[in-house]
């Protein structure tokens, strides 16, 4: 059996250093808001190349905390728009949604699965303050069309970084490349924690200074709250176990690209396709997507070969069924809905061995 991601068996390629960290906070008696926070946070900002990281307790509450900040900030206004890929995780909408904010979803481009900034003009309205834009699959979303778009409309750029930790575009680490941008470390991402974490990295002191607060109940000072924030803190353990990892996320990312190659070179059969390959360095692979009319069947024809493979995702945001009674949901956007039909994702991570990758791309190259 190849499992998609054998969780357990990564993690223990961390030991003895995973259970010393979380032994150390164990035993200094102070489990939140402390130095291995502080440490994380420092060496995160260090990585990603921004001023600040704000550590946050999950990925969905870093969205919220971006815009919820420029809203304290005066930036954005309750009732104003944040476009937005049709073609990303139902936590990146939520995050809108959940603020009163509109989402202006924009399709993808087919070629690579990120928002297609051919898009971006038509779909502008005067209600947008911001573009939030996904590094999908652990792929580089931004680039010079994304960048031209944001500064001749004055728009905020928000990146949800959290499939893509350790990705690069020019130089820049993504999470670096916006005004603001938002990490998710559930325990499955390129940077995973051993249960819920998420960050905010900036280099907007004032932006880095409202999040903060608003994560600790929009606290300045103890018992003094300047905002009716929430609870959304990134724990000591978490902090502790995260430094650990960060260490190695280069070196994994490495066997992750080698894993890409041999997909990329190996796999040769006319049903089923591929995104376009990424430039050097503008993909860290958190999700391998491969695409058949017959998904399912492939599906079940893997497994029958013990590949367990799974579906990113099976419906997109503005189909599901909390929506159904908004009006950007209505819209249609045929690249994203044709992606969420014949998408399947094959497993890579560090913990597969070249033997796994040699038995999947047969299994792949047979089916009928
Ligand atoms: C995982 C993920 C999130 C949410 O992160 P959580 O830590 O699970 O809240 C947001 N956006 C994208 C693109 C994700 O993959």
């Amino acid at each position: 059996m190849i499992p998609y991601f054998d969780l357990k068996k990564y993690n223990q390629s961390f030991e003895p250093g995973l259970t010393e960290a979380v032994q150390d906070v164990v035993s200094s008696g102070r489990y939140l808001l402390d130095s291995a926070v502080g440490r994380f946070e420092q060496r995160y900002a260090e990585y990603i190349g921004t001023d600040h990281a704000v550590g946050c307790a999950n990925g969905l509450d870093a969205i919220t905390l971006i815009l919820r900040g420029y809203m304290e900030l005066g930036q954005i206004k309750p009732g104003d728009s944040v476009l937005a890929p049709a073609n990303t995780f139902f936590a990146t909408i939520l995050a809108i949604t959940r603020l009163g904010l509109n989402p202006v979803l924009v399709d993808a481009d087919p070629a690579t699965g990120q928002t297609d900034c051919s898009l971006l003009e038509k779909a502008l309205t005067d209600k947008c303050r911001a573009l939030l834009t996904v590094h999908l699959y652990g792929r580089c979303s931004y680039n010079e069309q994304m960048a031209e778009f944001v500064q001749k409309h004055n728009l905020l750029l928000i990146e949800d970084n959290a499939q893509a930790h350790g990705c690069m575009y020019k130089g820049h680490s993504t999470g670096s490349l916006g005004h603001a941008a938002a990490h998710s470390f559930y325990p499955s991402k390129n940077l995973g924690a051993l249960g819920d974490g998420g960050a905010i990295t900036t280099d907007n002191a004032d932006l880095a200074n409202v999040v903060r607060s608003l994560a600790n109940y929009g606290s300045s000072a103890k018992y003094m709250f300047d905002y009716a924030g929430m609870n959304s803190r990134l724990d000591e353990i978490q902090a502790a176990v995260l430094s650990v990892k960060l260490s190695r996320l280069d070196e994994d990312t490495k066997k992750r690209r080698e894993i890409a190659d041999m997909y990329y070179s190996g796999i040769d059969n006319p049903l089923v396709t591929m995104f376009q390959k990424a430039a050097e360095g503008e993909h860290v692979y958190h999700i391998f997507p491969i695409f058949c009319a017959e998904r399912e069947r492939l599906q079940n024809f893997l497994a029958q070969q013990g590949i367990q493979t799974l579906i990113h995702y099976p419906v997109p945001p503005h189909r599901q069924t909390c929506y159904c009674s908004q009006k950007w949901a209505q819209v249609s956007m045929p690249v994203t809905e044709r992606i969420h039909a014949t998408e399947l994702s094959l497993p890579l991570n560090p913990a597969l061995d070249r033997s796994d990758i040699s038995k999947i791309i047969s299994a792949i190259n047979s089916f009928k």
